[in-house]
């Protein structure tokens, strides 16, 4: 029955991974998110419905567009990654009742608009209002909801505090270094993670991201890939690490306090 759960999950990730893909395109050159029928962005040739099935479109056309052999943009490992972390959310928070039910569902939502900023961020540096700020508005509503639907309005303390500590750690980050190194979206992110971890996860969070962005860029500094003073997008490692927090939080504490004898 889990198992049913969790493969249909994935797959209907694997779909939305691909609605990624277009989201970031089209928020990228303003068009609307509804409108319009997909397109080669190159050669503005109308996809067809062949080419537009997830991964197996891509691995059939080699990555090209059939019309006129540009390199697809819309990478499917944002499909499957986004198929990944669906189907990992169905097996671990395995909702059964009502109530998890309606907090797995908002949180499928949440994750969604977490890749799409992750992706575009990765792509252009920004992290686009368009998406932040209904995904701080669904994280407020994830928070009420669960605070009422568990009966324990107090939870709501831990996310609002974590949220309100973190925006205001990075808008003093961001003042102090006038913009260098992180940028405005940050502290909206920092917000929008407070909310989705509360305090413990939040520091869960902070941890795993600062450790892997700096691996990362060391190993690019030494490969000579990139060089000291180059910008490197933050906002992919908040998110990646904002999905594990919220997943494995809990273990990860656990864990950690076990390993230094606590
Ligand atoms: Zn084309």
């Amino acid at each position: 029955m889990l198992w049913m759960t969790v493969i249909l999950v994935s797959l209907l990730g694997l779909m939305i991974g691909s609605a990624v893909n277009a989201i970031v395109w089209r928020l990228y050159v303003g068009r609307s998110w509804v409108k319009g029928r997909s397109m080669c962005p190159e050669c503005k040739h109308q996809l067809a419905a062949k080419d537009l099935v997830p991964v197996v479109s891509w691995l059939a056309l080699g990555g090209k567009c059939r019309y006129c052999k540009a390199p697809i943009q819309d990478s499917p490992i944002v499909e499957l990654v986004t198929a990944g972390l669906f189907g990992l959310s169905a097996w671990w928070l395995a909702p059964v009742t009502v109530v998890t039910g309606v907090l797995f569902g908002l949180w499928l939502v949440i994750l969604t608009m977490l890749i799409v900023l992750a992706v575009y961020d990765a792509r252009w540096m920004l992290l686009p209002d368009k998406v932040m700020v209904p995904a701080i508005v669904l994280a407020l509503v994830y928070v009420v909801a669960q605070a009422v639907l568990t009966h324990h309005p107090l939870m709501m303390r831990g996310p609002l505090l974590a949220a309100l500590g973190l925006g205001t750690a990075f808008y003093v980050l961001v003042a102090a270094t006038k913009g260098r190194g992180m940028g405005g979206g940050d502290i909206k992110l920092g917000f929008l993670m407070g909310l989705i971890l509360g305090i413990k996860g939040l520091l869960v969070a902070l941890f795993i991201a600062f450790d892997v962005a700096a691996l990362v860029a060391v190993i690019l500094i030494i490969s000579h890939r990139k060089k000291r003073k180059d910008q490197m997008a933050f906002g992919p490692y908040l998110v990646g690490s904002t999905v594990v927090a919220f997943l494995f939080g809990q273990q990860i504490v656990a864990w950690y306090l076990r390993l230094n004898g606590l």
